[in-house]
């Protein structure tokens, strides 16, 4: 990936800048679209309302708060992530194709394994409660297919009533896939949300972010490693928020512009919920219904279904990646590998050691 630095230049124009300059300069372009801030001048502002789309199931505004070290990833040549295993948790079967869904597909396509592991059984969103059971079951499978993920895994937790499992339930079944799948990465809702009406999303990142930690330890579930598995040390992680209001801290943006058909194709196989699946053709029905059509959908369910997600839900994803000149866009909280302290130290020993 290529690191840039954010501040010290300007996201639109590349001029550069001072820190707090680059951050405004992303406010003409907010203010001329929505409303105008009444922030006295003497202070700098520190989180950001990016322009929303008009086709957002999101109506509230969303504030990021981008950190001055944010990194830009871009497409890597080649197949860098060969030999890495992901792993791409989402409580619900439409969470990662909305909000990370062109990483994972990035990721995968650079070499990684990828798993996609569900939580819920998503029973609160279908036509029915048992239609939500079945149709997001096979959503899910379709979901991992889309994105190219080798598996995907369903815990069955019942929807929305997260906080009301023992979460070191949760934590100790990851700890155990983390250990058979040898997970390096995973990608998963930031537990450090501002805001988020669903209990299960909280939930699902507290979890995520203990079982990382404590699937390197050996300590912990030591019949696992009496049965064959092996500690693993989850490296790297990409949280992302659900939008609105939640991203307290960004600190990368992932370029996904050549992964945007694969997002999309993630999203129309989410059929039993969300605001994708068939969503498209159920339009062009009750268009031709009324003796008209939209020409953007084209001439069959399938084109409808792509057409209709590329076109309005991913909406957002483009205007995000407009602010950093990428067509586009999805933001994480990532937090990388952790140095090596041990051997920064024996370093040091070396060099200033003196004869006793
Ligand atoms: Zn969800």
């Amino acid at each position: 990936m290529k690191r840039r630095r954010f501040l010290g230049r300007s996201m639109a124009a590349g001029v550069a800048l001072t820190g707090a300059e680059a951050l405004e300069s992303v406010r003409p372009a907010r203010a001329a679209e929505t409303q105008p801030s009444d922030l006295p001048s003497k202070f700098t502002p520190a989180a950001h309302a990016l322009r929303r789309s008009a086709y957002s199931p999101f109506a509230t505004a969303d504030y990021y708060t981008f950190a001055d070290d944010l990194v830009l990833e871009h497409n890597q040549p080649g197949k860098p992530h060969q030999g890495k295993v992901l792993a791409a948790i989402q409580p619900h079967s439409d969470d990662v194709p909305l909000y990370c869904g062109g990483t994972v597909a990035k990721l995968i396509d650079e070499g990684y394994t990828g798993y996609l592991i569900r939580i819920s059984n998503d029973e609160a969103a279908g036509r029915t409660i048992g239609y939500g059971v079945v149709q997001n079951e096979i959503d899910n499978h379709e979901v991992a297919k889309a994105l190219g993920c080798k598996k995907a895994y369903s815990f069955y937790y019942r929807n929305h009533r997260m906080d009301d499992d023992a979460e070191i339930e949760i934590r100790a079944r990851l700890i155990f896939l983390f250990r058979l799948l040898r997970v390096n990465t995973i990608l998963t809702m930031d537990p450090y949300d501002h805001y988020d009406e669903n209990p299960d999303h909280l939930v699902v990142g507290r979890t995520v972010e203990a079982a990382c930690w404590m699937a390197g330890g050996s300590r912990d579930y030591p019949e696992h490693l009496k049965a064959g598995l092996k500690t693993t040390s989850v490296r790297e992680k990409y949280y992302h928020a659900r939008s609105p209001q939640g991203h307290n801290l960004t600190n990368r943006i992932v370029d996904i512009s050549s992964y945007i058909d694969a997002k999309v194709r993630a999203n129309v196989a989410n059929k039993g919920k969300g605001p994708a699946g068939t969503a498209g053709s159920a339009l062009r029905r009750e268009l031709a219904k009324e003796g008209r059509k939209l020409p953007l959908l084209g001439d069959n369910d399938e084109t409808a279904n792509f057409a209709y997600v590329k076109h309005f839900l991913m909406d957002d994803f483009r205007l995000l990646g407009e602010q950093f000149g990428l067509g586009y866009a999805e933001a994480f909280r990532y937090i990388g590998p952790e140095p090596v302290y041990s051997r920064n130290i024996r370093e040091y020993v070396n060099q200033h050691a003196v004869p006793l």
